[in-house]
């Protein structure tokens, strides 16, 4: 059976992951507990509850942040990645210090670590699934697109950047649902900026969190700290980021998903065209 066919799945036991957030700064920690079948993944404050679908998206700008009655949750992207990436439907997230997950290295492999330490438990339903049954593209004047067809049940993406700059031009990645793939060679793929933004995002109070450790910085020679984890380090966390954001569909894609030259607001834009569209079908992938 492939994925994602099959029944849902949580974590076998809660786990905690304390850190600093990316863009505040600021010390934040989160509890991940199991939760029953048809949960999804949901985000609690306080007494807010925030369901990890596109409607509750408030802000894309750099890094995925959901609201909900005045509360935010910020950079959600690489930890909803961890769970798609592993494949698991349903787990409550306890933000408990700061607005932000915890930024860790840039990547989602403490995420993965953490639930692969947990273990992860099949439960008694099967998913209900976002069958891909024509062609569907969203794209920008500038040529930038996502799109997704139908390719005979399972999932696949493919993620392409380009840039016009002299280090970091072309670079494409296929995946094909393996947990054991995405845990080695997608999730440790750390998030990249270029050494001319810097300042900028400073002076946008984004970024705080940054520091050599957890962000690939890319100058006109090659990685400024290097050395990298990847040779093509950069378009695997593009397809890391991907496969979080589209998390926030709520239910898996069965179908294959193509982005090129996307970011964070494409993906937003892309999932709320293609909810409205007659592209899919809701299917149970028993
Ligand atoms: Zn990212």
């Amino acid at each position: 059976m492939r994925y994602p066919c099959g029944r849902q799945r949580t974590l076998a036991r809660e786990v905690e992951i304390r850190g600093y957030g990316l863009h505040t700064g600021r010390p934040s920690s989160i509890r991940i507990r199991p939760a029953p079948v048809d949960t999804g993944i949901v985000f609690v404050r306080g007494d807010i509850e925030i369901p990890a679908h596109y409607r509750w998206v408030v802000e894309v700008s750099r890094a995925t942040n959901l609201g909900r009655e005045g509360v935010t949750i910020r950079t959600v992207e690489h930890l909803l990645s961890a769970f798609a990436g592993m494949g698991i439907d349903n787990a409550y997230v306890e933000v408990r210090g700061g607005e932000e997950i915890p930024g860790l290295d840039g990547s989602s492999r403490v995420f993965v670590q953490e639930m692969t330490d947990a273990g992860v438990v099949e439960q008694e339903k099967s998913r209900r699934c976002c069958k891909v049954v024509e062609h569907f593209r969203f794209e920008r004047e500038d040529g930038s697109f996502v799109e997704v067809s139908p390719n005979g049940g399972g999932f696949k993406a493919c993620c392409t950047i380009q840039y016009n700059h002299p280090y970091l031009d072309f670079q494409s990645t296929v995946f094909e649902y393996d947990p054991g793939y995405y845990s080695e060679e997608v999730a440790p793929a750390r998030t990249y900026c270029f050494y001319e933004e810097i300042a900028h995002l400073l002076k946008k109070g984004l970024g705080r969190g940054g520091n050599i450790h957890n962000a690939v910085v890319i100058g006109a020679e090659g990685v400024l700290n290097g050395p990298a984890r990847f040779e093509d380090e950069p378009v695997r966390h593009k397809l890391l980021d991907l496969l979080g954001d589209m998390k926030l569909l709520g239910s898996p894609i069965m179908g294959e998903v193509r982005a090129y030259k996307a970011g964070h607001s494409m993906h937003l834009r892309f999932l709320e065209a293609f909810v409205g569209s007659r592209a899919y079908l809701w299917v149970d992938g028993k």
